[in-house]
């Protein structure tokens, strides 16, 4: 542990604060934080917890859906900078002008969204239940946003109609995996495993072993008998799965397989977020109030 990540441990007791991390962050952040996980497990960890500050080492929607999900708290965002380009490609005035387009048509928005949007939606999914979710909806054409390749992959899961709203959402990152190189490393690593997250493209998904989110991809590495496994998510990940399964061996899809918004973060940032209590997460009372139901509808469905 270095002099910088000691001195956040102390800061942190000091304020009484949590840092929660999400599996993408920077291994140095990963491994100072309290938790490590997938948006909604973070978020589930920050209703747990009784600590005054949430320094929430991820990117502004899962931040905000730290704060929907916990008004009362103070939730800390390192820097200002890990947006996420994917939650931002569904303004709420466009998101609104589709759902006029297609009136009496459920919308499901994935939780990588903004908060207005989430306030805006009939209810929300992870990418680990976005088919469970749709299956259990009565209705047979769903709008679903904002990624068009978990739309796709939710699409081919269930059978049912699924508009993507927006028509051509993506994330940068999981656009970035070839086939043609992913079946050069089957080639290469013959008893490996390849594993890859639902933002990829369909003809990625087509030749993966194993299809999920990243908390299902390490339960299903901690699980599997197997020792050798080809990551496709950005490779933050890699460093979770190395900890957890160090008889293990992981190979990164593609070495550049970088979020860059997720990178904004720093171990000064993450200092400075504690010590100055910076940035905080706003949100418009009824925003919280309307996306707090989005959310709800969500486990609702699933009890
Ligand atoms: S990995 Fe993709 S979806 Fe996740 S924060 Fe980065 S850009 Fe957004």
């Amino acid at each position: 542990m270095n002099a910088l990540q000691q001195e956040i441990l102390e800061l942190k007791e000091k304020k009484r604060a949590i840092i929660l991390s999400h599996n993408y962050q920077r291994p140095e952040i990963q491994d100072i934080a309290d938790f490590i996980g997938d948006s909604i497990e973070l978020c589930r960890k920050a209703q747990r917890t009784d600590a005054k500050i949430i320094v929430f080492c991820g990117v502004d929607f899962m931040a905000q859906s730290a704060l929907i999900l916990n008004p009362n708290k103070k939730v800390l965002m390192p820097s200002l900078g890990a947006r996420c380009p994917m939650a931002q490609m569904l303004p709420l005035d466009y998101f609104k002008l589709w759902k006029q387009r297609y009136p009496g048509i459920p919308s499901v928005l994935y939780v990588n969204t903004l908060g207005e949007a989430k306030a805006e939606c009939d209810v929300c999914c992870t990418s680990a239940n976005a088919v469970e979710l749709v299956l259990r909806l009565k209705e047979d054409t769903i709008l679903f946003g904002p990624d068009r390749h978990l739309s796709d992959y939710v699409a081919k899961k269930t059978k049912k109609q699924i508009i993507p709203v927006p028509p051509q959402g993506f994330c940068p990152v999981h656009v970035l995996f070839n086939v043609g190189d992913l079946k050069g490393l089957k080639k290469i690593h013959k008893d490996a495993i390849l594993i890859v997250h639902p933002e990829c493209t369909m003809d990625v998904i087509e030749i993966a072993d194993y299809v999920g989110s990243t908390s299902q991809m390490c339960r299903f590495v901690r699980e599997s008998q197997e020792k050798k496994f080809i990551v496709a998510t950005e490779i933050g990940l890699i460093h979770r799965l190395k900890k957890e399964n160090p008889d293990k061996e992981f190979i990164p899809a593609y070495k550049e397989a970088i979020c860059t918004a997720m990178r904004a973060n720093t171990l000064k940032d993450v200092y400075l977020s504690l010590k100055e209590e910076r940035y905080k997460v706003i949100l418009p009372e009824e925003v919280i109030k309307a996306a707090q139901k989005s959310l709800e509808k969500m486990v609702e469905i699933f009890r």
